[in-house]
């Protein structure tokens, strides 16, 4: 029996191992480790692909969420709403700000429901951090719409979404800054790890060049205590080899779900894509009832399934003084339970997406 794994690494390396070997020798031969014209290039060429004026690279998408908070000023005494079903790092990027993670309740689509912004609104809100989790937008206008009504800051978190569009305009151009992981297990993804954040503000921006690199506004000039957070030369390099390929790997990450879609929508819920979402399927989520029975007959065949996440954040030991408790987040908590993420990466086989079909399939008949 032929394993199906959930995401396979090495064949997209394989593919490129020549240009990717070029870029590592020519970091080699120039010896700029650190910054320099590697990074410049790439956050040029990761700006024009966002659609934003200005991307700073990072050491990894949870500094690109602390930095992005610091830089709009949000710190201790601050509150951040955002989703409870996210990677946890959506909260540790707020509260490694120094400020208060507060969660909002999420919609059938694993996004921040926009009609309970208000109620979690309190004088010391100071910004709003939508997740585009799965690598689908959330609902910008009602949320910049809150957002402005109550002049917070919008910080996006599209670290599962780049590429993302909502009414056709991608993902980390709609709020002050948006946050990008690269690390491997992302749509476009480094060797290692690494994180960028995009912005239209120019003072962020300047800020965040020196945010980055200890608070040095020139070589020996330390304006404020910072993070050493750079992304590394290396890995900018490996990346731009990368970015060219980033719209076909997601076209083959749409057809892959548009493939389960149509398999799959008798048995399970299958996500849904509005008119005016360009989703890019960081994960495919089923939902259903017996999920681990599903998960242990999936794996039986062979079939490698994940679940995110099996832990909400609020339920996290971590995130025990924020004082939530069981039922604070019904759709969410409900959601724990029956998620499960199927195979989605961009070079899975024609067969083995009719083998995994079939396997959900089979489970359901035998029911
Ligand atoms: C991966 C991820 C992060 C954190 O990125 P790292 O590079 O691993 O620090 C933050 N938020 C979401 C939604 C993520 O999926």
């Amino acid at each position: 029996m032929e394993k199906i794994p959930y995401i396979n690494l090495t064949e997209p390396h394989r593919r490129l191992k020549a240009e990717l070997l070029e870029a590592v020798g020519r970091v080699l031969d120039c010896g700029g480790f650190i910054l320099g014209e590697e990074v410049a290039a790439f956050e040029k060429e990761f700006a024009a692909y966002c659609g934003t004026r200005y991307a700073v690279g990072v050491a990894n998408g949870t500094d690109a969420i602390t930095l992005a908070l610091k830089a709009l000023g949000i710190g201790p005494g601050d509150e951040v709403i955002t989703a409870p079903n996210s990677f946890l790092a959506s909260a540790s990027g707020i509260a490694l700000a120094g400020a208060r993670p507060v969660f909002v309740d999420v919609r059938d689509d694993f996004n921040l429901d926009p009609s309970l912004l208000e109620a979690a609104i309190t004088p010391r809100t100071r910004a709003i951090l939508p997740v585009h989790l799965t690598g689908r937008p959330a609902d910008m206008d009602a949320i910049l719409a809150v957002a402005r009504k109550h002049k917070l800051a919008v910080v996006e978190d599209a670290a599962q979404a780049v590429g993302a569009r909502y009414r056709n305009q991608r993902v980390g151009s709609f709020g002050a800054a948006g946050c990008f992981s690269l690390h491997p297990l992302k749509n476009l993804s480094a060797c290692g790890d690494g994180g960028v954040i995009t912005t239209n503000d120019e003072a962020v921006y300047r800020h965040l060049l020196k945010a980055r690199n200890h608070g040095l506004r020139s070589r020996d000039e330390c304006e404020f205590w910072s993070l050493n957070s750079r992304l590394d030369a290396l890995q900018a390099a490996l990346v731009r080899v990368k970015l060219p390929h980033l719209d076909a790997w997601t076209e083959a990450r749409r057809r892959n779900a548009a493939f389960y879609r149509e398999r799959l929508g008798k048995v399970a819920q299958t996500p849904t894509e509005l008119a005016h979402e360009f989703c890019v399927y960081h994960t495919f989520i089923i939902q259903t009832d017996r999920r681990d029975e599903l998960q242990r007959h999936l794996a039986e065949r062979g079939i490698e399934t994940k679940i995110h996440y099996p832990i909400a954040i609020h339920a996290q030991d971590a995130a025990r003084s924020l004082g939530y408790r069981p039922g604070s987040f019904p759709v969410a908590e409900r959601q724990v339970g029956r998620i499960l993420s199927l195979p989605v990466f961009p070079e899975l086989t024609a067969a083995q997406l009719e083998a995994v079909a079939t396997a959900v399939c089979s489970f359901y008949r035998q029911a």
